[in-house]
């Protein structure tokens, strides 16, 4: 099977060099230039905790894309994503059987897919995998994960055992899930509290779970996602949800992390919070729920976000 890993920075880069060096045929795709270059004159530079070696991973600039491909997977941050497959689909990349995979964090990723391919291909997955740039043609690798795919019309099919097959021998520790969406919502509830907020505050994790009162002031975040998934056919449990924040808060976990949107602040980029928080916001608004909490917080990135430009 010829993959594709469309956006190929941190993450899209781990889940690259993992599948080439099981044998399969990967090209990385990117638009940033000195990237692709540093790529592909001395492979992708892997850090980890004990070693630094090169992966002679193929890697093409999306102007440069002349073939297509069975499988892509989107690893875009989840605003460009949809540039990336018009690009893509102008570049004739995307032929007739090609399965497309997201694999970024957020809500709805689904449903903007299928404004280009049928939901019969498209496959969506969540993982906890974590991976980190650390400049051009160089990424840092800490940590285990796993994936969770599911094909978005939740019907199970021959493609979905072989993604899941080709994920597992790069050791990438996927399995199937029979209700990814519940998985999707899960993390999208912890990443639309701990990455604005931390961000909000300029707070590593553990320094904002150290206040006292900290239960008291997410609840009402996380309420307010229950019932917005709950009429979309996602049942998330209050405490299941709350236990999932709050086994983040140890420095052992993730306490000495600021989140990504910290970072992305921080870089001066867009942050995905359109896709965490105002998401919510968006179909509290198409069912009646109302979202203030999560409205207000959507309101105060993007202000962070103005700051940077
Ligand atoms: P990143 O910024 O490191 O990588 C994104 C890459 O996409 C960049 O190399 C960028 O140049 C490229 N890109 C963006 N727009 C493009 C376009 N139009 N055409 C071509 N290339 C384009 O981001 P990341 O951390 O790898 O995150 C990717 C997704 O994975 C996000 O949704 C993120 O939330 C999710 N995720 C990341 C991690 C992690 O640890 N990094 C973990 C879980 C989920």
């Amino acid at each position: 099977m010829k993959i594709a890993v469309a956006g190929a920075g941190a993450l899209g880069g781990r889940v690259g060099i993992q599948l080439h060096e099981s044998g399969v045929d990967v090209t990385l795709i990117d638009k940033w230039e000195e990237h692709v270059n540093a790529i592909n004159e001395k492979g992708m530079e892997v850090h980890t905790e004990d070693k630094v070696y090169q992966v002679p991973v193929k890697a093409k600039l999306l102007e440069d894309i002349d073939e297509s491909y069975d499988l892509i997977i989107i690893l875009t941050k989840a605003m460009y994503a949809e540039d990336m497959l018009q690009a893509l689909y102008e570049k004739n990349s995307i032929h007739a059987e090609t399965a497309i995979l997201t694999m970024m964090n957020g809500l709805g990723h689904g449903d903007r897919l299928a404004k280009y391919v049928s939901k019969d291909r498209i496959y969506l997955a969540v993982t906890m995998w974590t991976a980190g740039l650390k400049g051009p043609g160089q990424i840092v690798l800490t940590g285990s994960g796993g994936i969770q795919i599911q094909r978005a019309d939740g019907i199970a099919s021959k493609m979905t055992e072989e993604i899941n097959d080709i994920f597992n021998t790069a050791n990438l520790n996927s399995i199937i899930s029979r209700d990814v969406q519940h998985s999707i919502w899960a993390k999208a509830t912890l990443n639309s509290v701990l990455n604005p907020l931390c961000s909000i505050l300029d707070k590593r994790i553990g320094e904002f779970a150290a206040y006292g009162a900290v239960i008291e002031m997410i609840t009402p975040i996380i309420e307010e996602i229950i019932e917005v998934a709950g009429a979309r056919g996602v049942n998330l449990d209050f405490d299941a949800s709350l236990e999932k924040i709050k086994a983040a808060f140890p420095d052992s976990a993730a306490g000495l992390h600021y989140p990504s949107m910290h970072q992305d602040l921080a870089k001066g980029v867009q942050t995905e919070v359109d896709y965490l928080n105002g998401k919510i916001s968006e179909y509290g608004k198409e069912y009646g729920i109302k979202t203030p909490n999560n409205d207000m917080i959507t309101h105060l990135i993007h202000q962070l976000e103005m700051k940077n430009h």
